[in-house]
C-alpha cells in the first residue's frame, strides 16, 4: 500500500471531525438542519485551516439523500458519492488562482441557470476566489445580485481585504480562526495513537504543533516530514529536530551556556557544531532567541531564571540587565545577519560579539544591576572614548612629524641663497647678482665669505652693504652653515671680471635659461615638418616664441 499523506488520509469528513472551527460549523449544521441555505457564503482564513474541508461536507450535507444526525452527510447515496469522486454535474470547485479568467467564468454562470440533475441545490465552491480577473469578478456579480433559487455559492479566500465591498455586502461570511497549540497538540496525539505512532515525550508534540503556525494541514505535513526520518514509528527529540530543520538541544544549550557566560570559544565551536546539523539557519536563530525569550519570561520575584537549557551555576553572574542587553543585540543583529551576503558569518560575528560584551562595554565590579539602558549609556562612552583616543593619535602622529629630522642639505652656496629666499626675499635677490669668489671652505672655524660684484651691478652692493642686511646675512650664513661667519663684498671691473671668468649667480641662471631655449629652438627648426612645411611654402620661421613654463 502506498503511503498516503496524514492530511489527506486525515480530512475530515464530518462536522465534528473539523478541529478548531466550532464556531463555523455549528452555524452551517444549523442552517442545513432548518433548511435555511443561503445562495452565497465566503469563508475567510489562512491557508490550512480547513476552509475548502469544510465547504466540501457543507456541500455534500445540502445534497445528502439520507442526511444523518447533526446534519452530517451519509457519505454512501449517489449524492455524497459522487461529490467525493469528483464525478457530479451539480458540484462545481474552481480554482481561482488557476482559473482567473472570465471565459471560465462565463461559462460557469451560463450553466448557473439551469436546475440541478437531481435534488434541489446547484453547489458552486470557488477557491482564492480574490485572485479571478477584475472581468471574471463583474460577471460573477451580476449573477450574485440575482441569483437562481437552485443556487449556492461557497467563495473561500485567503486574502478578504481584496474582495469588493459589493461581494462581501452579498454573502454570509465566516472568519476560521488559526488553530491554537493546545488543539493541535491533541489533534497530533489523536492521530499518532490510531497511527501507532510514538512520541518519546508530550513535548515534542507541542514543539511539533508550535511549527505548524495555526494550520492543521501544516501540521500534518510536518508529521510527515518527521515519520520520513523514523524507521519504526518512534519520534525522539533529534528525529523532531532535525526533521524541523532545527539544533539538536545538546548544541543549542552549549551555544546558549557560551552567549549567556560570554565564551567565545564555546560559542564559535557549538555554531560549528550546529551547522554540521543542516539547520535551517531562520528557524534556528529563532530557536535561540525563543529558549531566551522563556528565560526572560521565567523570571520570578527575586529574579531566578528558570531554564533546562543551561547550568543554572553559570546564570549565577549574569544580571537582568545583561540578559536583556544579550536578547536585544542578538534579535536585532540576527536580522541584519539572515539579510548579508554571507548569512552564516555574520551569525557567527553576531554570536562572538555578544561573547566578548565584557570586553566591548568593560563593566566595573558595580555594574551589576544595570538596566538595559545603562549598558547602553556605558557603549556610546565607551566609542566616544575611543573617538578621542583616537584623535589623540592623531596629534601625536603629527608632533612625530614636526620633530622628524629634516631632509640633508647640502651645504652648497646655491642652496644658501636657497635658503635666504626663505628668510629674507630681497636680500636673496640681491645676493645672486654677485657670485662667491673663492670655493666653500667648511673646515675652518669660521667661515669667511668673500662675494664679488660687477661694478656695473653696484646698486646691489650698496643694498647688501647697509649695515641692517649685513647684520642679517650673517645671521643667515650662521643658520645655514652653523658656523661662525664672517661676510664681505668686491666690486669687479670688465678685466677682473675677465680674469677671474667671472658671472654672478642671476648671469648663470639667465644664461642656463637660455641655452634651454636656445636647444628647444634648435629642434623645432629642425623638425621634419616644420623644414617640410617651410619648402612647401617656399619660406624661413622668422621668430620662434616659448613661453616661460
Ligand atoms: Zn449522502
Amino acid at each position: 500500500m502506498t503511503y498516503q499523506v496524514l492530511a489527506r488520509k486525515w480530512r475530515p469528513r464530518v462536522y465534528q471531525d473539523v478541529i478548531g472551527q466550532e464556531h463555523v460549523t455549528r452555524t452551517l449544521q444549523n442552517s442545513v438542519l432548518k433548511k435555511q441555505i443561503g445562495h452565497a457564503y465566503l469563508l475567510t482564513g489562512t491557508r490550512g485551516v480547513g476552509k475548502t474541508t469544510i465547504a466540501r461536507i457543507f456541500a455534500k450535507s445540502i445534497r445528502c439523500e439520507n442526511l444523518q444526525e447533526n446534519a452530517n452527510p451519509c457519505l454512501e447515496c449517489p449524492s455524497c458519492k459522487a461529490i467525493d469522486e469528483n464525478t457530479s454535474l451539480d458540484y462545481i470547485e474552481i480554482d481561482g488562482a488557476s482559473n482567473t479568467g472570465v471565459d471560465n467564468i462565463r461559462e460557469l454562470i451560463d450553466n448557473v441557470q439551469y436546475l440541478p440533475s437531481n435534488g434541489e441545490h446547484k453547489v458552486y465552491v470557488i477557491d482564492e476566489v480574490h485572485m479571478l480577473s477584475v472581468n471574471a469578478f463583474n460577471a460573477l456579480l451580476k449573477t450574485l445580485e440575482e441569483p437562481p433559487a437552485h443556487v449556492v455559492f461557497i467563495f473561500a479566500t485567503t486574502d478578504p481585504q481584496k474582495l469588493l465591498g459589493t461581494v462581501l455586502s452579498r454573502v454570509q461570511r465566516f472568519d476560521f480562526k488559526s488553530v491554537d497549540i493546545e488543539t493541535l497538540s491533541s489533534h497530533i496525539t489523536k492521530i499518532a495513537k490510531e497511527e501507532s505512532i510514538q512520541f518519546d515525550s508530550p513535548k515534542l508534540i507541542q514543539e511539533l504543533a508550535k511549527h505548524g503556525k495555526g494550520s492543521v494541514r501544516d501540521t500534518l505535513s510536518l508529521m510527515d516530514q518527521v515519520m520520513s526520518l523514523s524507521l519504526d514509528k518512534k519520534i525522539n527529540e533529534d528525529i523532531l529536530l532535525m526533521s524541523l530543520g532545527l539544533a539538536k538541544t545538546q548544541s543549542l544549550s552549549g551555544l546558549l551556556s557560551g552567549i549567556l557566560v560570554g565564551d567565545k570559544e564555546t560559542c564559535v565551536k557549538a555554531f560549528k557544531n550546529v551547522l554540521q546539523e543542516n539547520v535551517d539557519l531562520e528557524k534556528f536563530i529563532l530557536q535561540i532567541l525563543d529558549s531566551l525569550f522563556d528565560m526572560i519570561e521565567s523570571l520570578d520575584a527575586s529574579n531566578n531564571i528558570e531554564t533546562n537549557l543551561v547550568d543554572k551555576k553559570l546564570l549565577d553572574s549574569l544580571s537582568v540587565s545583561e540578559l536583556l542587553w544579550v536578547y536585544e543585540v542578538l534579535a536585532k543583529d540576527f536580522e541584519w545577519a539572515l539579510k548579508s551576503l554571507d548569512p552564516e558569518k555574520s551569525i557567527m560575528f553576531t554570536l562572538i560579539k555578544v561573547a566578548l560584551r565584557e570586553q566591548i562595554i568593560n563593566p566595573a565590579p558595580a555594574n551589576i544591576n544595570k538596566t538595559t539602558e545603562a549598558v547602553h549609556q556605558e557603549f556610546k562612552q565607551q566609542e566616544e572614548i575611543v573617538q578621542e583616543d583616537e584623535i589623540e593619535e592623531v596629534e601625536a602622529v603629527e608632533e612625530v612629524i614636526l620633530e622628524a629630522p629634516k631632509p640633508v642639505v647640502a651645504k652648497t652656496w646655491e642652496n644658501f641663497i636657497a635658503y635666504a629666499m626663505t628668510q629674507f626675499k630681497a636680500i636673496a635677490s640681491n645676493l645672486e647678482r654677485g657670485n662667491l669668489l673663492h670655493e666653500l671652505n667648511l673646515d675652518t672655524d669660521v667661515l669667511n665669505i668673500e662675494m664679488g660684484i660687477s661694478e656695473s651691478d653696484k646698486i646691489f652692493h650698496e643694498y647688501l652693504g647697509a649695515p641692517e642686511n649685513k647684520e642679517k646675512i650673517i645671521m643667515m650664513l650662521q643658520d645655514f652653515f652653523k658656523k661662525e661667519s664672517s661676510f664681505r663684498m668686491t666690486l669687479l671691473d670688465e678685466e677682473q671680471k675677465e680674469k677671474k671668468n667671472f658671472s654672478s649667480i642671476a648671469d648663470i641662471d639667465e644664461k642656463k635659461i637660455q641655452d634651454k631655449q636656445d636647444e628647444r629652438k634648435e629642434t623645432i627648426l629642425n623638425n621634419k615638418h616644420i623644414l617640410e612645411a617651410q619648402k612647401l611654402f617656399d619660406t624661413k620661421i622668422d621668430k620662434i616664441i616659448i613661453n616661460k613654463d
